[in-house]
């Protein structure tokens, strides 16, 4: 049996009819750039995240560099932002000339860890770019506390998380803004590159507007110097087809891990923690294991394909090789890229699918069960 880490095929031949009519009905009224599928899904975005204003934009990673860009973030300001991360949340803070400054994760969440933050702060801190990691939010709450003390601004990385809940806030309602990636792994993914970002501060959101559009206002008289961040209607019109699909989309992610779950159980397999505050969308489902490239091998062997995210953290990539951080620094995120691992948990995983893949980890850590002097307690669930 193949069971590949994704199957977008799955979901394009379910709604296929009305992913080519959206397609068709932009490409016949040739409004290629802006237009009203761009607003509408801006507006539809902000209702799910419960945010007042959406600003499409070209991709997840201009998402973060259009709101550092708005914030006024530049040279000799700090970004406090965790290094296990897809790489485009570090470099968009650099991009702006910042400098990122690493906190490491909570083991059990894979999430900034927040009694870590306030010993980063310094007096050139102006924000902190918490990511809501494999589908599950940030411990928001005592993030928000030191933004608020030390007067910072909070820029949601919400590229794995749209509509993920803490205490039933949702994904990228919370901080001054929120970013969303399209891409088309995510669990609401184009046909191509796109994002969103969201917000509540209707001043931000006009100076996002027009930053994504080279900062101009009216055409080619430029307030600010931005970029070509533009969302294309293209992909927002596909979008807007999949959005009323996300909610049964993430349910039926949460009860693939929830047999993944219960099937994993035991001292070699580290099983995601789910934080009592949050609701996951499980854009990724990762586990944990000391052997894990011996494990990835076995399962790679049986056709059942995975992926690591990420085997390097930010602080330890040759691009940064001058920033003074060394292997050591951050022993929480380094561990994770050493030892986790995703399996597949895409919506459209047939009951057969997720057995043939659980059976195949089990068996590729069963010889490690025989070995009682590991203490491998350290991966169990938290709480
Ligand atoms: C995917 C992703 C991004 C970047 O999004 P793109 O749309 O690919 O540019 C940023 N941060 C995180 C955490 C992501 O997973």
């Amino acid at each position: 049996m193949k069971v590949p880490l994704l199957d977008l095929k799955a979901q394009h031949a379910a709604i296929r009819g009305e992913v080519l009519a959206a397609v068709t009905e932009v490409l016949d009224s040739q409004v290629c750039i802006g237009g009203p599928k761009v607003a509408e899904l801006e507006n539809k975005i902000a209702e799910v995240s419960n945010c007042r204003f959406g600003v499409g934009v070209s991709s997840g990673t201009d998402a973060i560099l259009c709101s550092l860009m708005s914030l006024g973030i530049g040279p000799n300001d700090e970004v406090i932002t965790t290094p296990f991360t897809f790489f485009a949340t570090v470099g968009a803070i650099v991009r702006t000339g910042a400098t990122p400054i690493f906190v490491d994760i909570d083991p059990c969440t894979y999430n900034l860890n927040p009694d870590l933050i306030e010993r980063a702060v310094t007096p050139r801190t102006k924000a902190i770019l918490p990511v809501h990691l494999f589908g599950q939010m940030c411990d928001m709450d005592p993030i928000m506390e030191i933004a608020t003390r030390y007067g910072l601004w909070v820029i949601e990385d919400a590229a794995q998380s749209v509509t993920a809940t803490y205490k039933g806030r949702k994904a990228g309602s919370i901080g001054t803004v929120g970013c969303f990636s399209f891409f088309p792994s995510k669990n609401l993914g184009g046909a191509g590159d796109g994002g969103m970002i969201v917000t509540n501060d209707e001043a931000l959101y006009q100076k996002m507007a027009l930053l994504r559009n080279h900062g101009a206002k009216p055409k080619y008289f430029h307030k600010y110097v931005g970029g070509n961040f533009r969302l294309d209607p293209l992909q927002a019109a596909i979008l807007l087809v999949k959005l009323p699909y996300l909610d049964s989309w993430s349910e039926a992610r949460r009860r693939n891990a929830a047999y993944y779950t219960g099937r994993l159980q035991g001292d070699a397999i580290g099983t995601p923690f789910i934080s009592p505050d949050c609701v996951s969308i499980y854009n990724q489902y990762v586990i944990r294991l000391q052997d894990r490239d011996r494990v990835m091998g076995h399962l790679k062997a049986n056709g059942v394909g995975t992926e690591i995210y990420y085997p390097r953290p930010a602080h330890l990539q040759e691009c940064f090789s001058q920033s003074g951080y060394s292997e050591g620094d951050l022993p929480c995120s380094e561990a994770a890229a050493r030892e986790s691992l995703a399996i597949p948990i895409y919506p459209e995983l047939t009951p057969a699918m997720l057995e043939f893949t659980a059976k195949k980890v089990l068996e590729a850590v069963a010889p490690r069960l025989r070995r009682p002097h590991e203490d491998l307690s350290v991966y169990g669930a938290r709480g």
